[in-house]
């Protein structure tokens, strides 16, 4: 099964018959791999894959096989026994909300700033609060997780998540709290955690040093390990993680010096295959040159060697509650997929 989660994770949208009407409302992301194209998550196997889909054209398309559903690829069954799983709040079973997707950053392979103004700005924080009361009423809710782009300044943006988190804490004490900043700071992590955050994704994207520098032109690459390090201190084992995007020139041995580098720290990587899409990349080829997309194979390749690292650091993504580890949808998860 991972490998075919690989394949269709590693391929194009996924084409919806025009007159099959999805039991529920599309997830319409402003963050993540998924941002700025109306996806679905689709359950197979003991596993789950988000996907963009599209009515008119797709290299994969869901059918109909009797009385259950089936992912076809150039019309042969690739995936078959799907079911599609509703999104609460942009994961399934956790109200995940991006507080804001304007951006002063400019990080090259994400979407966010570039899906225009509106989408998140009516979002204020009272709005948010009621949109996770409500989700955290539905029988499939299990956890909070927040991310943000960074308008102004990334220690503004930790302030607001912070507050948020606190509202969260005191309206629902028992809900696994995931938070994924741009914190720069040891006390931004401080601040996070005693506001009540279970968990924390500090992104480092690569590990890459030329790559990093070319792709996050505004962003500090010793800051990030640094509060990945505290972070792991304070939080605690498997209770931080991190993108390692691949597909971006590097190489593999490059991502899983990476992982080992994290692990050493506490902390679980996130191996996540670069997304290409119409957002970014015109602005990553003219950073990059042209880039290779990523294969099904070096998806494998890199999560079962992931899997041998966590394993020799007793780590595990199956620890987490929260954000991309628990939703499954995005990457192969070691221990889970692989
Ligand atoms: S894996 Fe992460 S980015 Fe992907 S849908 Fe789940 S929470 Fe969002």
């Amino acid at each position: 099964m991972a490998r075919r989660k690989a394949e269709l994770l590693a391929g194009g949208a996924v084409r919806i018959p025009k007159d099959f009407r999805l039991p529920f409302l599309p997830s319409r992301s402003t963050a993540g791999p998924g941002a700025g194209s109306v996806g679905v998550v689709f359950a197979f196997g003991n596993t789950r894959a988000k996907k963009p889909i599209s009515r008119d054209a797709g290299e994969f398309e869901l059918v109909k096989r009797g009385q259950h559903l089936a992912i076809l690829r150039n019309g042969e069954v690739l995936i078959d026994n799907v079911e599609l799983v509703p999104t609460l709040l942009h994961a399934p079973f956790q109200a995940f909300v991006n507080i804001d997707h304007a951006c002063v950053l400019n990080c090259k392979f994400c979407a966010s700033p570039r899906l225009g103004q509106n989408l998140t700005k009516e979002l204020t924080d009272d709005k948010i609060v009621a949109m996770i009361e409500d989700a955290s009423k539905k029988k499939d809710f299990k956890s909070v997780a927040f991310t943000s782009a960074v308008p102004e300044s990334p220690s503004m943006t930790a302030k607001r998540m912070a507050g948020l988190v606190r509202r969260v804490r005191k309206l629902l004490p028992d809900a696994p709290i995931g938070v994924e900043p741009y914190a720069t700071r040891p006390d931004e992590v401080d601040m996070l955690a005693e506001a009540g955050a279970d968990e924390i994704k500090l992104n480092i994207e690569s590990f890459d040093r030329d790559i990093f520098e070319k792709v996050c032109p505004n962003r500090d690459y010793d800051h990030i390990l640094h509060a990945i390090n505290h972070s792991c201190e304070v939080f605690g084992r498997n209770k931080v993680c991190s993108n390692i995007i691949f597909g971006l020139g590097e190489t593999d041995d490059n991502v899983l010096e990476g992982t080992r580098v994290l692990a050493n720290m506490g902390a679980v990587a996130t191996l996540r295959a670069l997304r290409r899409n119409e957002y970014n990349m015109a602005e990553l080829e003219k950073a990059l040159g042209s880039l290779e997309p990523v294969t099904a194979e070096r998806m494998l390749t890199l999560a079962k060697e992931q899997k041998k690292i966590l394993k020799s650091h007793k780590l595990t993504p199956l620890a987490f509650r929260t954000m991309c580890h628990t939703c499954l949808s995005c990457d192969l998860v070691p221990f889970w997929d692989v």
